[in-house]
């Protein structure tokens, strides 16, 4: 399997592993943003493998954990309508809202749907053209330009039944405020590979210089994830705060020019609510007024009450590297994942749900874990 054996195998792992060892000389407490790396965290028990100086903390990187309760309420009210059909990823459906998920609402006879892309979504109001239909476009900048390109072909298309119910979220200012926190212990973030991929890396180059600390581009296997701390470490050690990139083989600095300028002529920045963490600038992205009729939410206008959070899920703080899933009272008790009571133990990318699969917080020389 090209690209994927050579990022897995064991010699390449101990030699990077070594080489973490020889160079770190103090402890350093790095993130890594994104979900799907801390669930590879996990589940190869890397942290295990690191020198005890080097602790992970589990960024922002899970769309699923930081769309607001009040979105998932509005989703559930929009799902609810008789005329409606409602298409969402798999993992949205048992994320709890104030008093239900969307699957209970598929359960009391709602019209819930879980598709793998808008634009089967799009179809779906094109063979219906007597329903609505809604898909819920949640996710950072690697979803975002697919959710562009359905409502560009929609316009184009004339299809009028259909809309997105926009939580769309951008990786960079979420960094920036994870900094600016004082509570804050993180010294070096590795960056999603494949946001990345999408936006290119340019725009992490001023955010290095204000933050002052090293961001390295990384990928999602282990030797990637090892590679990337081992560069973060390297530059730490040498008071260096730069940009680099360790996953070369999928990231550009300029990032994927078509899907950014789709991007780009669709949306626009604006201020985005993250779930448990509150409102941050130019965090997020909304349709652009010529394409406002593809809003749900302008669509389907509700007199809504943002409602506060009471489930005692501490969500944001793991989020922002405050705490970590297992410092939660409810983990492993209350909230489990056949009963979750926040998104992190739901979704695939969820830091609570890859404790919960995996194993709690991982102990230093514990024996890894390997796929081969
Ligand atoms: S264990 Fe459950 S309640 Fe606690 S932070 Fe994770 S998802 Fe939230």
């Amino acid at each position: 399997m090209k690209y994927l054996n050579e990022y897995r195998g064991r010699e390449g792992i101990r030699k990077i592993v070594a080489e973490l060892h020889r160079t770190t000389t103090r402890a350093w407490t790095l993130m890594e943003v994104c979900g799907g790396q801390t669930h590879a965290i996990a589940k190869y028990g890397l942290q295990q493998l690191l020198p005890p100086e080097i602790e992970l903390l589990h960024g922002p990187g899970c769309p699923v954990c930081v769309t607001s309760l009040d979105i998932i309420d509005q989703a559930i009210a929009i799902a609810s309508r008789p005329d409606v059909i409602f298409c969402s990823f798999g993992d949205m459906l048992r994320v709890p809202g104030t008093d239900r998920d969307l699957l209970a609402v598929k359960a009391a006879g709602g019209d819930v749907r879980t598709v793998y892309s808008p634009m089967n979504a799009l179809e779906l109001a094109r063979t219906h053209p007597d329903r609505q239909v809604v898909f819920f476009a949640i996710g950072f900048e690697t979803t975002a330009p697919a959710n562009a390109m359905a409502v560009y072909q929609a316009h184009r298309q004339d299809v009028t039944n259909f809309s997105l119910l926009v939580s769309q979220f951008l990786v960079p200012p979420a960094i920036d405020t994870i900094c600016a926190d004082a509570d804050s212990r993180v010294q070096g973030f590795l960056a999603a590979g494949h946001v990345c991929a999408i936006t290119g890396f340019e725009e992490y180059l001023p955010l290095a210089n204000k933050i002052r600390r090293p961001i390295v581009v990384t990928g999602f296997e282990p030797l990637d994830i090892l590679e990337g701390v081992l560069m973060c470490v390297r530059q730490l050690e040498q008071g260096k705060y730069e940009v680099q990139n360790q996953y070369a083989r999928a990231v550009s600095s300029e990032g994927n020019i078509p899907a950014r300028e789709m991007l780009q002529r669709v949306f626009e920045i604006s201020t985005q609510s993250w779930r448990g963490v509150g409102n941050i600038r130019s965090s997020g992205l909304l349709l652009r007024q010529e394409f406002a009729a593809f809003d749900a939410g302008q669509r389907f206008p509700m007199d809504f009450q943002v409602r506060e959070d009471t489930s005692g899920c501490i969500s944001g703080r793991i989020m922002q590297g405050l705490s970590k899933p297992d410092d939660c009272p409810h983990f492993g008790n209350k909230c489990r994942p056949q009963s979750p009571l926040g998104a992190p133990m739901v979704s695939t990318e969820g830091p609570c749900a890859a404790y919960y699969r995996y194993g709690t917080r991982p102990h230093h020389n514990q024996e890894p874990r390997h796929e081969h």
